[in-house]
């Protein structure tokens, strides 16, 4: 009898750790987004020392219909891809345009967001224009559509690459590139923020944004497009993106 009593407290006690484990494990199954944390106001660091801004929003709201705990990553913009195919991160929203090269590589979500591709420069340029950047310095963030396209009209030798848009700017700013050819909100940030420079009035390239998930997980490719899609309905991304840009 006793020794019965015992067994049973022994099960009770490991049902109760059994339990626990797959309480545990649920309560924490993470949702890993990649993004560089420097491209204002899709993604930047507060004073807090938090990553905020419009994909940060959009991902906890899509995380919060999976039910699952958001953890952003802040990575070189060029290390996104690799670490979505390597599964480091679950996906990559960070103001990524959708290609048709880039698609060679991952999956993209349905888009959210459009973006262009303008100039900054000084208020005293000789660039008035889009037409008048061959044979400029321009610079770039590394692996962008900007760094692409730019590459191609221009060459390689005119493109300048730096780690992020902050580095191209404050380049552009001491005079070692007579551009920079980066997203138009970044762009619009980077200048409030930095006196002297202005953004031209012709745009450069039209796009769109989505989120790059492995060509191996479609089932986050689907759970994640139907969250995009109810928060579309509900006018969730739409107040994420107000939020963040004003009307004009
Ligand atoms: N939209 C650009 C691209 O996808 C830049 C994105 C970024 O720098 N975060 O290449």
């Amino acid at each position: 009898m006793k020794k019965f009593t015992k067994i049973l407290a022994l099960l009770a006690v490991l049902c109760l750790v059994l339990s626990c484990a797959a309480c545990g494990s649920k309560d924490t199954e993470k949702l890993v987004m990649g993004t560089n944390a420097s491209f204002p106001p899709y993604e930047f660091t507060d004073d807090a020392g938090n990553i905020v801004g419009i994909d940060a929003e959009i991902a906890a709201a899509v995380a919060e219909k999976l039910g699952k705990e958001l953890e952003i990553k802040d990575m070189d913009f060029d290390s996104l891809l690799t670490a979505v195919q390597s599964g480091s991160i679950d996906f990559a929203l960070a103001g990524m345009t959708v290609t048709d090269e880039r698609k060679e590589t991952v999956d993209f979500s349905d888009t959210y967001a459009t973006g262009v591709q303008v100039v900054i420069v000084s208020e005293n340029s000789a660039i008035k224009t889009v037409d008048d950047l061959q044979g400029k310095k321009i610079g770039v963030q590394t692996g962008t559509t900007g760094d692409i396209y730019c590459t191609d009209d221009y060459g390689q030798d005119m493109v300048k690459q730096y780690q992020n848009g902050a580095l191209a700017v404050a380049a552009l700013k001491n005079g070692q590139v007579d551009c920079v050819v980066i997203d138009n909100e970044p762009a619009k940030n980077y200048v409030k923020a930095n006196e002297g420079l202005i953004i031209l009035e012709t745009e450069y390239v039209k796009e769109d944004y989505a989120a790059a998930i492995s060509k191996d997980n479609n089932e986050l490719l689907e759970d994640f497009n139907k969250a995009l899609k109810e928060l579309k309905e509900e006018g969730k991304i739409d107040e994420i993106i107000n939020k963040y840009i004003p009307a004009e």
